[in-house]
């Protein structure tokens, strides 16, 4: 049986993608691309994307199909032994784009997780971001400032986007553009859909049966 290195994470904003992401990266020994991070990191920078991005992320949309796409590029053709890819695509073009470009290519495996619009709201009300590593946690799990990861220094804040406003621009883009993904893998017979709500671990246990 083939092995499987090119996974992709597709959902809501905070269904989870992320930590779930992380965890097969470390079980499979894979690297992760969080488009959200990197953009998020430009933004801090200041660079060129960063501040072409800005603006979109900061209200909540998405940013434009070129300028993920490029940044996506160069980071999987130079990944040899597969990928994992949290919030990449998120639109029809962006799905057509990596499909059609031999550098990224055919996913072995799509995850879609699907959570409810009230419990993402819980979610993103409480959810912390370390401003070093990108651990996503939750003030009911770690109510202190320091990021959980004891060798990490960096500390937790709440995104901006995260906001309530933010947050439903985010999903009715979600609805609009991305949760028609699911049927389009499905067609290409590599989706497999989880019910994404419940603590991380035991999601985690679904998503860990799906690569064993
Ligand atoms: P995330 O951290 O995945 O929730 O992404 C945060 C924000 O980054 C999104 O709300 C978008 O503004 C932007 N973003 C991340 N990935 C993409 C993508 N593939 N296409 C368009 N915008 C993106």
């Amino acid at each position: 049986m083939k092995s499987i290195t090119k996974i992709l994470l597709l959902g809501p904003p905070a269904c989870g993608k992320g930590t779930q992401a992380r965890r097969l990266s470390e079980l499979l020994n894979l690297p992760v691309l969080g488009t959200g991070n990197l953009l998020r990191q430009a933004v801090a920078d200041q660079s060129e994307l960063g501040k072409k991005a800005e603006g979109f992320i900061s209200q909540g949309l998405y940013v434009p199909d070129s300028l993920i796409e490029s940044l996506v590029l160069e980071w999987a053709s130079a990944q040899k032994n597969g990928w994992i890819f949290d919030g990449f695509p998120r639109t029809q073009a962006q799905a057509q784009f990596m499909l059609t470009n031999d550098s990224i290519g055919k996913p072995d495996l799509v995850i879609g997780l699907r959570v409810g619009k009230e419990e993402l709201e819980k979610r993103v009300n409480s959810r912390r971001q370390c401003t070093q590593c990108d651990i996503v946690t939750s003030t009911f799990v770690h109510p202190e400032e320091n990021c959980p990861d004891v060798k990490c220094k960096g500390y937790l804040y709440a995104r901006n986007d995260d906001a309530l406003e933010s947050f439903k621009v985010r999903h009715t883009q979600y609805l609009e553009h991305t949760e028609p993904l699911f049927d389009y893998f499905d067609n290409q017979g590599i989706l497999a859909e989880i019910y994404g709500e419940g603590p991380p671990e035991k999601v985690w246990k679904k998503v860990e049966k799906l690569v064993d």
